[in-house]
């Protein structure tokens, strides 16, 4: 595909951090404070599943399991997604790229648009930590929307504060299941930390702590790095 530089510029930010380090979350704060439209490619993957599409069959058992997807097929999604628009003042990749073959394709897609990768806010935890966290996750099978049972609960318990569908266990949060995804994300998308830090582009954020205080050292880290980005550095 040729380069095209009519197009609007995209500035692209990147969520990183092993399952349960608060990445959904944080996202969903940042695109309310800066316009910024948010791209879960789990929740993407979660849609087709329950919409029951030929790509919700072909990636079911992956998720099930708690495994990647295969790259091409991400890759694909993902530049499907960014090729429709509706992209605000700059699109949150949640959960792209995973491995660094997505993060080449990445680079790639990027080159081709001309879109800008501002930076990519790597959320830091501890084991323990993320263990006690997806404990307690709950989500909202209808709308997708997340929650914690002890530090993130809806108004109404067990209802989804926006749709008010009965809330249920993420089938990939069950033990077995995060196991895995530890496992995977150890080997196969921790060596991203490096990957982007060698580009000066890693902000690293220690996200342990309360969603709040985790929130408030994001929204610096962004707002610093995108004075930069829009004075085109
Ligand atoms: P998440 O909601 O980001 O935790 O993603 C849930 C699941 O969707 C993962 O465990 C993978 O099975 C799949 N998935 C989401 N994003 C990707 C990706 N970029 N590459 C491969 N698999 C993915």
């Amino acid at each position: 595909m040729a380069t095209d530089r009519s197009e609007k510029k995209l500035m692209i930010w990147i969520f990183l951090g092993a399952p349960g380090a608060g990445k959904g979350t944080q996202a969903e704060r940042l695109r309310g404070d800066f316009g910024f439209v948010q791209i879960s490619t789990g929740e993407m993957l979660r849609e087709a599943i329950r919409a029951g599409t030929e790509l919700g069959k072909s990636v079911q058992g992956y998720v099930t399991r708690g495994e990647l997807v295969p790259d091409d097929l991400m890759a694909a999604v993902l530049q499907e997604r960014l090729a429709q628009g509706n992209t605000g003042n700059g699109v949150i990749l949640d959960g792209f790229p995973r491995t660094v073959r997505q993060a080449e394709m990445l680079e790639e897609i990027l080159a081709r648009h001309c879109w800008q990768l501002c930076g990519v806010v790597y959320l830091d935890t501890s084991e323990e930590v993320i263990l006690q966290r997806l404990g307690g996750r709950r989500i909202c099978p209808r709308c997708g929307a997340n929650y914690h049972v002890v530090t993130m609960p809806p108004k109404v318990e067990g209802r989804c504060d926006r749709c008010g569908a009965e809330l249920v266990v993420r089938p990939d949060d069950a033990p077995e299941a995060v196991r895995k995804r530890l496992e995977v994300y150890r080997k196969q998308t921790e060596p991203l930390v490096t990957f982007y830090s060698q580009r000066g582009l890693l902000e690293r954020i220690n996200a342990s702590g309360e969603a709040e205080e985790v929130y408030q050292a994001v929204k610096a880290a962004v707002a610093r790095r995108w004075q930069r980005c829009l004075a085109g550095g």
